[in-house]
């Protein structure tokens, strides 16, 4: 297997009780299925970083993260998989989570940079630093974000409706899906072009920026952006819990508090808002993610 390879997500029907009273038809993309440990949208979005790395004679990889980081956990899984060493830089202070044993575990150097220093990540020369540390090796922006982590996840839309038929459905109406940078959303919306409407379920506060990174990288049109982070980025509260069990329960399928459990709530008030009228056919991406939840369950 190398970095070229794409593994094919399943698309599934999604069966829920409040999307069957408002008679929305909804499809979910299992990216979480596509491999054990490069999960989610995460191998998408570090596919085109890969081959750069590979093209470009790289020895290793650089990235950053938080402690419960799916984006370092899917790249220390990619390192390992496909021959690069890494290195993560983590915010804060060493601390002992389940995710950082897994990067040790996978090879990962880590560096923990405390908040400020975590904070100068965007400051000119804070990569010159690291690049002199670790010469040659593929620098990725957090979150694998950028230009190519967009136009890897592009790929996510081929996958969707290469199975369409499979479902019975003639076409789809729109995208649902969790955003935190608003890559893999401006992803689909650059795949699209406006043929169909991309809906993101905004993971984090808006004073993060995620509607200034999508319009940079996809432009301004073609997508909507709802607030779905309850109060703050990895705040969860009674009610999401229950309603991520009770989903569950429902359908099968296994969702995380951060991302996911999140979209697919907002996507509840909205269809009980009245955004979609009956008869909608709608793909919701299940972004992975699921090795999070060891750190708060
Ligand atoms: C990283 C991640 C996201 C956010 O993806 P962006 O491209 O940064 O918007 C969404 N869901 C899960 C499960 C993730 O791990």
């Amino acid at each position: 297997m190398n970095p070229d390879d794409l593994p094919q997500a399943p698309l599934q029907p999604l069966n829920l009780p409040w999307l069957h009273q408002a008679r929305i038809q909804v499809a979910i993309l299992r990216l979480d299925l596509i491999d054990p440990l490069i999960s989610g949208n995460k191998w998408f979005k570090l596919r085109h970083h890969l081959q750069h790395a590979r093209q470009s004679g790289a020895s290793g990889l650089i990235s950053l993260g938080g402690n419960h980081s799916n984006h370092l956990h899917a790249l220390a899984a990619a390192g390992k998989r496909f021959g690069f060493a890494t290195a993560g830089l983590l915010r804060g202070h060493a601390q002992d989570t389940p995710t950082v044993r897994d990067l040790q575990a996978m090879g990962m150097e880590l560096h923990w940079l405390g908040y400020g220093g975590y904070r100068e990540r965007h400051a000119p020369g804070f990569w010159t630093l690291w690049q002199a540390r670790y010469p040659g090796w593929h620098c990725i922006p957090e979150g694998g974000g950028g230009l190519a982590g967009a136009e890897g996840c592009a790929l996510i839309v081929d996958q969707a409706r290469a199975q369409l038929a499979t479902l019975g459905w003639p076409d789809y109406h729109a995208w649902w899906l969790a955003a935190g940078t608003g890559t893999t959303l401006a992803g689909l919306v650059l795949a699209e072009s406006g043929r169909h409407a991309v809906h993101g379920a905004l993971a984090v506060p808006a004073s993060h920026g995620v509607a200034q990174t999508v319009e940079a990288l996809a432009g301004s049109s073609g997508y909507q952006l709802h607030e779905a982070c309850r109060g703050g980025f990895a705040r969860l509260d009674d009610d999401l819990q229950a309603f991520i069990a009770d989903s569950e329960r429902h359908s099968g399928v296994p969702f995380e508090a951060l991302y996911t459990g999140k979209a697919l709530l907002a996507l509840r008030e909205q269809v009980e808002a009245g955004l979609f009228a009956a008869g909608t056919r709608l793909i919701f991406v299940h972004t992975g993610g699921l090795q999070g939840r060891r750190g708060y369950l």
